[in-house]
């Protein structure tokens, strides 16, 4: 079996100075390696990214943006900036790029402090219903400062209904409608929000967190004709560094980068810049697009095991990354479900289903999401194995049996330690 060596020769320095956060960060890169991470949100990234995150460039001071700075000695950090910028510019079809954000939600909050004013009504997703929380919900500062209305989901299809969103839409008249979320299996139809959001006037921000890297590799529609600003994380199905951009039309060009900087930021995180240009050169390629219809197509398959072992799926599939099992079938509550799975190695988050009627920090479901599992080259084939695991791990944590998690777990590191991580050291 192959195992990421010690911490100590890794990472020699750190060991040195600090073997107590040496051990940790060891430990982390075990864990990595030998479970079967099946959070959607979470990825794999590339050794080339991590080095980039971890240079000097973060030691530089550079407010501003390239030729405007306001500290002197940028003549690297400048390029480094444009190349990210262009490289997202390329990669996306857009005509604007900001890369400064430090992370989804400061993107979003940039957002708001583009186009709208406090206390005015704005629209998103509602949380449980698979929304983010910077989508105006209630206990964010989205919607503490503004005025947040939601739209949900059909009870009966699991998918939006855009009668709903177009009725609210123009009874509210929202500054700002968001698409988008974190739990949403299905395609987003971009047009379908444009046509609303020009209808009620409203400035319609797209929020691709999770699915930019299907995006940039085609595995899922577009939002560039359609949305008037696109937000999005870097971290996620892209594969870089911790981090955002906001891209837009040239006529937006100058709001979204007064309001990201000096409107909310301070100095951007250089080596996070630098990284997330790696990200996009890495995404540009063909084997990108491989990667991101990789991903679907596991999903797919992943989703087809569950359904045919019993497992209830809200909206009955999925057509990107992303699985929402409802497990009031099961009679197995998330929480409990996730615990005994990370037990099993298997490590997912508990999750809201739409019109959940237990509380959202004890729910009925279960999200999973094939990102990092296609990151290191497992494919369709094994995807009835991955089903049997959960299923099986979900009847060991009703029966509470311990022994057979602990078996799930040792099949789990063994098929795990034939397929590497991107990023993780081996020796
Ligand atoms: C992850 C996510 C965010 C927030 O990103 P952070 O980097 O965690 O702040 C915002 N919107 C959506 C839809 C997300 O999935």
């Amino acid at each position: 079996m192959t195992l990421p060596s010690s911490s100590a020769q890794h990472h020699p320095a750190l060991a040195a100075e600090d073997p107590e956060l040496a051990a940790l960060v060891g430990a982390e890169e075990q864990l990595q390696a030998d479970t079967l991470r099946l959070i959607p949100s979470e990825n794999y990234v590339s050794s080339a990214v991590l080095e980039a995150s971890g240079t000097v460039l973060q030691n530089k001071y550079s407010e501003g943006y390239p030729g405007r700075r306001y500290y002197e000695g940028q003549q690297n950090i400048d390029p480094v900036e444009l190349l990210a910028v262009a490289r997202a510019k390329a990669v996306f079809g857009v005509e604007h790029a900001n890369v400064q954000p430090y992370s989804g939600s400061p993107a979003n909050l940039a957002v708001y402090l583009a186009f709208a004013e406090p206390g005015d009504t704005v629209m998103g997703m509602a949380l449980p219903m698979g929304g983010h929380l910077t989508h105006g919900w209630g206990v964010s500062a989205t919607g503490k400062w503004f005025r947040g209305v939601q739209y949900g989901v059909r009870q009966d299809t699991g998918l939006i209904d855009f009668d709903e969103v177009r009725d609210l839409a123009l009874k509210e008249r929202p500054k700002l409608i968001f698409c988008g979320g974190t739990a949403l299996p299905r395609t987003i139809d971009f047009a379908a929000f444009a046509e609303i959001a020009r209808e009620a006037g409203s400035v319609l921000v797209a929020d691709i967190a999770h699915i930019a890297g299907l995006i940039a590799g085609g595995a899922h529609p577009s939002p560039v004709p359609h949305a008037d600003v696109i937000s999005t994380t870097t971290h996620k199905t892209l594969r870089g560094p911790r981090g955002a951009m906001l891209m837009s039309r040239e006529e937006h060009a100058k709001a979204i980068d007064k309001a990201v900087f000096p409107g909310l930021q301070g100095g951007p995180h250089n080596q996070t810049t630098a990284a997330i240009a790696v990200a996009l050169h890495e995404a540009s390629r063909p084997s990108f697009r491989d990667y991101a219809h990789a991903v679907v197509d596991n999903a797919k398959a992943l989703a087809e095991a569950l359904l045919a072992r019993g497992f209830d799926l809200v909206s009955g599939g999925t057509d990107n990354h992303l699985i929402l099992m409802d497990l009031t079938p099961k009679d197995v509550p998330g929480k409990v479900a996730a615990k005994a799975l990370d037990r099993a190695g298997i490590v997912v988050n508990y999750n809201t289903v739409p019109f959940d009627p237990r509380k959202p920090f004890d729910p009925s479901g279960v999200r999973i999401g094939t990102p990092s599992l296609t990151s290191r080259g497992l494919g369709t084939e094994h995807m009835a194995t991955v089903a049997d695991w959960i299923d099986r791990g979900v009847a060991a944590a009703g029966t509470g049996d311990e022994a057979a998690l602990t078996k799930i777990r040792a099949e789990v590191a063994d098929l795990m330690s034939a397929h590497p991580a991107p990023g993780l050291p081996t020796d």
